[in-house]
């Protein structure tokens, strides 16, 4: 058959008929590029899955902080906040009331979104020793980077200012993204996956704070480093400095499930809560 094309999404979400998904799986088993179109769009789909609050939501929180002593007129408020929160990706807020909404930031803070999981830590490590980075045959392209980076998952071309990114593979059947990073000397591997650090699967680690995020880290060679924020699980593995390992965190989203922006969020909250009864 030919290639599946513009169906990938509705193959992906199980949408076709049931001769046409057929036909489709049957196909995937010989065309690698294909396969890997779905491999990405499952990537895709499961980040929007899993995205609530793709960072602090800046313009809510200054909403809420504006809302001092004297509420403004409630259509006011609510068109300006309907306007002020951005739209991302799998951030849908239309209809919804402006408490669901912040209520949905303020638990997106301490809410640890996705299933739990623990990075195989000493095989990245091990593969890190070993040089190999790449699978050969699950690369992927730049372009399809550039879209995996506009989507939730981090891509950038540099960390740390000079750590440049030399390849991205997909690893762990398709499930994690693998990002090199290298500066010609120190090399930096980036793996990200879906889902909430689990704790359990730490021992070894050391709970710190690196380039201003919440991290475990794993001292030896390679250096180990690992946190979640947003619903995705970064490992780092690299033989860089600290300092620099430090400025490659700060480049990333950082450990949101400790320190939310609950505090924060919590006086508006309460306060608009009292209007909503209020009114
Ligand atoms: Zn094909």
């Amino acid at each position: 058959m030919a290639h599946l094309g513009a169906d990938v999404a509705a193959f992906v979400d199980g949408q076709l008929s049931d001769s046409a998904m057929q036909e489709a799986s049957t196909h995937l088993v010989t065309c690698d590029e294909c396969e890997k179109a779905v491999r990405q769009q499952r990537l895709l789909k499961s980040r929007m899955s899993t995205v609530r609050a793709p960072e602090p939501p800046a313009a809510l929180l200054a909403s809420l902080a504006e809302m001092a002593s004297t509420p403004p007129p409630r259509e006011r408020w609510w068109v300006r906040l309907t306007r002020a929160v951005p739209f991302r990706a799998g951030v849908v807020i239309a209809g919804a009331s402006v408490a669901v909404v912040a209520t949905a930031y303020a638990i997106g803070g301490v809410d640890r979104v996705g299933d739990e999981v623990a990075p195989p830590y000493n095989r990245y490590a091990a593969d890190f020793t070993g040089g190999s980075t790449v699978q050969t045959g699950n690369v992927i392209t730049e372009a399809t980077m550039a879209e995996l980076d506009s989507s939730g998952w981090p891509c950038h071309e540099t960390l740390a200012g000079d750590l440049h990114r030399v390849s991205g593979s997909y690893t762990e059947s398709g499930e994690v993204v693998a990002l090199t990073y290298t500066d010609g000397r120190a090399r930096l591997n980036l793996f990200e996956q879906n889902g909430a650090l689990d704790r359990a699967g730490l021992e070894g680690f050391t709970r710190t704070t690196l380039g201003g995020s919440d991290v475990w880290v794993r001292d030896g060679q390679p250096l180990v480093v690992t946190w979640d924020g947003d619903g995705t699980v970064y490992t780092i593995v690299t033989d860089a400095e600290r300092e620099r390992v430090a400025l490659a965190v700060e480049d990333l989203p950082r450990m949101t499930s400790d320190a939310g922006p609950v505090d924060r969020v919590g006086d508006g909250l309460t306060r608009m809560s009292t209007w909503l009864g209020a009114a």
